[in-house]
Order: C-alpha cells, then sequence, then structure tokens
C-alpha cells in the first residue's frame, strides 16, 4: 500500500486530492489547520478502507514540518508521495501590502514546499523512488495584480520543482508542478469577497470580470480533475514527466 502526504489537506483542493487518493487506494498523511482535521482523518479511513494519520503542524515552522513528515515515515514505513498544497492568498495593492502577509505567504505557500521535500528526500533517495507534486498555480506563470505575494511564491515553486527534478532524477524521484485557474474552494470564495473590496464592485461582477476575465473556458477548474491529475503524475506512467509546470487552467497561460 503507498502512503501520500498532503499539506493543506483538511479543506479544499488538497482534501477533494485526498479522497481521489484514498479511492486509489493509499494511505493518507492528513495535515492543515481546520479543527475538523482528526474526524476528517478517520472519516476517510473507515471510508475508502485506508490508513490515515493527521497532523497539525503548522506550515510556518519548519520543526514541525519534519515532525510530521517523521511521524508518517514511522507510521506507514516510507511516503512515496509528497504533494505540496497548504496555501494562503492576501490581495492589496503593493503600496498597501502588509509585511508580515508577504512573510507569511511566502513561508506557507513556498518554503513549507522545501522543508517538506528536503524531509522526506533522504527515505526517497533510499527507496530509488519517489514523487513530488507541487500545487503551484497559473500564477506561478502568470501574474495578476495586486497578488504580489501569491505570485512570488507560485513562480518560486515552479522553480523549486525544477531543482528537485535535476537533483532526483538519479534516484526515481519525480517532481513536478501543477498550476491551476480557478477552483471554486474557501480561498478563492474570500478572494472573490476581497477582490469586491479592492475593485469596488459586486460579488457577481469579481466572478465574472475579474476572476475568469483571463480565462478563456470561462468555467471553474473542478477538484476532482485535478486530483486525477495528481494521481496520473504519481503513476508509473507518470516516471519520465519530471520537472514540469502543467497547467489546467482553462487556457488562461497559453494568451
Ligand atoms: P483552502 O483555503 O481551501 O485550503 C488551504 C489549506 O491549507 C487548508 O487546509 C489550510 O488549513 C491549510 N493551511 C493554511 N495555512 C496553513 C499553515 N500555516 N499550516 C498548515 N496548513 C495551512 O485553499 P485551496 O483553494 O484548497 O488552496 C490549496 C492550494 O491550491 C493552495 O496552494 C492554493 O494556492 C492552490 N491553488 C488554488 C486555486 C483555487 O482556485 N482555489 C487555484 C490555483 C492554486
Amino acid at each position: 500500500m503507498k502512503t501520500v502526504l498532503i499539506t493543506g489537506s483538511t479543506s479544499g483542493l488538497g482534501l477533494g486530492i485526498a479522497i481521489e487518493f484514498a479511492k486509489a487506494g493509499y494511505n493518507i498523511i492528513f495535515n492543515g489547520l481546520e479543527k475538523e482535521g482528526p474526524e476528517i482523518a478517520a472519516d476517510i479511513s473507515s471510508k475508502y478502507k485506508v490508513g490515515t494519520l493527521y497532523s497539525a503542524a503548522n506550515m510556518l515552522k519548519p520543526e514541525e514540518i519534519i515532525e510530521m513528515v517523521n511521524q508518517g515515515i514511522t507510521k506507514f514505513g516510507g511516503i512515496d508521495v509528497l504533494i505540496n498544497n497548504a496555501g494562503i492568498q492576501f490581495v492589496a495593492p503593493i503600496e498597501d501590502f502588509p509585511t508580515e502577509k508577504w512573510n507569511d505567504i511566502i513561508a506557507i505557500n513556498m518554503s513549507s514546499a522545501f522543508h517538506a521535500s528536503k524531509a522526506v528526500w533522504h527515505s526517497m533517495k533510499a527507496k530509488k523512488s519517489g514523487r513530488i507534486i507541487n500545487i503551484s498555480s497559473v500564477h506561478g506563470l502568470v501574474a495578476s495584480e495586486y497578488k504580489s505575494a501569491y505570485v512570488t511564491a507560485k513562480h518560486g515553486i515552479i522553480g523549486l520543482t525544477k531543482v528537485l527534478a535535476l537533483e532526483g532524477a538519479p534516484f526515481g524521484i519525480t517532481s513536478n508542478s501543477i498550476c491551476p485557474g480557478y477552483v471554486k474552494t474557501p480561498l478563492v470564495e474570500k478572494q472573490i469577497k476581497d477582490q469586491a473590496k479592492s475593485h469596488n464592485i459586486p460579488e457577481a461582477d469579481v466572478i465574472n470580470k475579474v476572476l475568469l476575465v483571463k480565462q478563456p473556458i470561462k468555467d471553474f477548474v473542478s477538484i476532482e480533475a485535478l486530483g486525477a491529475l495528481a494521481l496520473f503524475l504519481a503513476s508509473d506512467n507518470a516516471a519520465m514527466i519530471t520537472g514540469s509546470a502543467i497547467p489546467m487552467d482553462g487556457g488562461w497561460s497559453a494568451a
């Protein structure tokens, strides 16, 4: 039985991806700040007959990330797939962008992926097998205004992905980024409210005239489709895909 660790998996996209991996028979190491974390892990375990572990590790704290990885390796004998997914957003013009929000976004959306990848590396290298999947964003490929920290972190994680691909190549470790357009999750629901304030327009206009304005296919990306892509990247058939940044963005980054 294979094991996947997904950061930020007690909500939104991470939880959706966890469910797809549970359906495929993976043990799941859950992580996230939602207080329902332990219940979510227990529910998925009984529903899909897989092993689960919940860690409340804070992605702002490298020592907690290392402890989470070590707990997972101890419980399941290794981590086959690491999905760096935890992320937060903050939207403001540069001159008003709070420095502490910048620091948090860089730490949670980018540096936590470095700490988790570093922590699993030794065990993946020893097994000569491993998959690292980083949830970047279309904002890892192109920019939008008012998102200085997020766009920087998401571009940065694509750089990390490429370095890990090179360093992992001799050891059967692949590393790829997934770059979604908008997926309707709590993070996006909050952005709709924030953008409505920044642009001073109704929330319905944020969806049509701001969020999806750059996306040729005017629809949200589904969590199930992202889960299927992540599962594919974890499979043997994806052994030759490494160092890539794969958009699932309704054509946004093609423009
Ligand atoms: P979400 O808010 O629903 O989930 C984020 C998860 O990260 C939660 O479980 C939360 O507890 C966890 N998290 C946040 N800060 C943490 C911390 N300090 N320590 C541990 N966990 C922490 O958001 P989502 O939309 O599911 O986003 C998941 C990822 O997908 C993010 O990296 C986001 O940037 C990326 N993404 C989302 C979209 C979208 O449209 N929703 C698009 C592209 C990329």
